[in-house]
């Protein structure tokens, strides 16, 4: 595995491999890499020749109060496992390669994308400005990287939503791959964040998903889905959890239904806070679809 830290170093390898002719996949990641990042590499491996993987802490999609600063970076480890899982190329910048302009990040990176229509619900609500940060720097990494398919993970629906209809509506040449949520063998989403919880919290965090799955049960089964998802929020706060929001919407619109008698899939999304650490799941409301 080659590591680069330059857009130069990396438009360079892009080059060889489109010399030979090579399909490019790209897998964008945060690092504190787990097996829910590492399923998209193999993905990208199964379906690419040149498997292509950025690290970067992108410090535009962190609020004031967030946690850009302590957000975990053990890089060694990082490239030990993209190693393992065949990677070909590490590209790992430092904020100052793609943002030049300096300290003052946010002020002085003018440019910035947004996809407003999927922006402003569900995590859009409490984290004002995230999508856009998230969509800009993508954007940036999808044109620095230039590869034929991109790997997006189904835990950040909302994210995946919002890359697809940037690549479809700005006509990026480029795929779009879902890859399906990983999860602990106790049902919780992987997230680099989990390891910021208590024991209690880690205890507790898998009944987010259990939840879910009742509530699906009970929709389908033809509750009507307010009280589904009004009975899912108080089971959710008597547990403990700081339910953010607990909401069923249409998946490619992102827009709240309250039945599931129209003709587009839905799916139900969490946001809850345990002990201070945000948890994040989905699951189809779709029949046969488990998510
Ligand atoms: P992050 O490093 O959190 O920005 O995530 C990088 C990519 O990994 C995104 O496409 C995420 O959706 C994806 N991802 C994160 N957690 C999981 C998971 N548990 N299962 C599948 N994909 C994931």
């Amino acid at each position: 595995m080659k590591v680069v830290t330059t857009a130069t170093e990396l438009a360079a390898e892009w080059e060889a491999g489109r010399r030979a002719g090579a399909v490019i996949g790209y897998v964008p990641t945060m690092g504190a890499l787990h097996e829910g990042h590492l399923s998209l590499v193999d993905l990208a491996r199964a379906e690419c020749d040149l498997v292509v993987c950025s690290i970067f802490v992108n410090p535009l999609q962190f609020g004031p109060d967030e946690d850009f600063e302590s957000y975990p970076r053990p890089v060694e480890r990082d490239l030990e496992l993209l190693r393992a899982r065949d990677t070909d190329l590490a590209f790992l910048p430092d904020w100052r390669e793609i943002f030049p302009g300096g300290e003052r990040v946010l002020d002085d990176f003018g440019t910035h994308v947004s996809v407003p229509r999927l922006s402003h619900q569900l995590c859009g609500r409490s984290r004002e400005g995230h999508f856009d940060g998230m969509v800009t720097e993508s954007l940036l990494f999808l044109n620095l990287v230039r590869p034929d398919r991109t790997y997006w993970g189904e835990k950040d629906f909302q994210q995946l939503r919002i890359i697809e209809t940037l690549v479809r509506d700005m006509r990026l040449p480029v795929t779009v791959v879902r890859g399906a949520t990983k999860r602990e063998p106790d049902g919780l989403a992987m997230s680099s964040r989990n390891k910021n919880l208590s024991p209690g919290a880690r205890a507790l965090g898998p009944r987010l998903r259990e939840r879910l799955k009742s509530m699906r049960e009970a929709a389908l089964s033809g509750e009507a889905l307010p009280e589904v998802l009004a009975a899912g929020r108080d089971g959710l706060t008597s547990l403990g959890f700081e339910v953010e929001y607990l909401v069923a919407c249409e998946e490619e619109a992102l827009t709240e239904v309250r039945t599931l008698d129209g003709p587009v899939p839905v799916r139900l999304f969490a946001a809850a806070r345990l002990g201070g650490v945000r948890l994040l799941d989905n699951i189809p409301l779709t029949e046969g679809n488990h998510g």
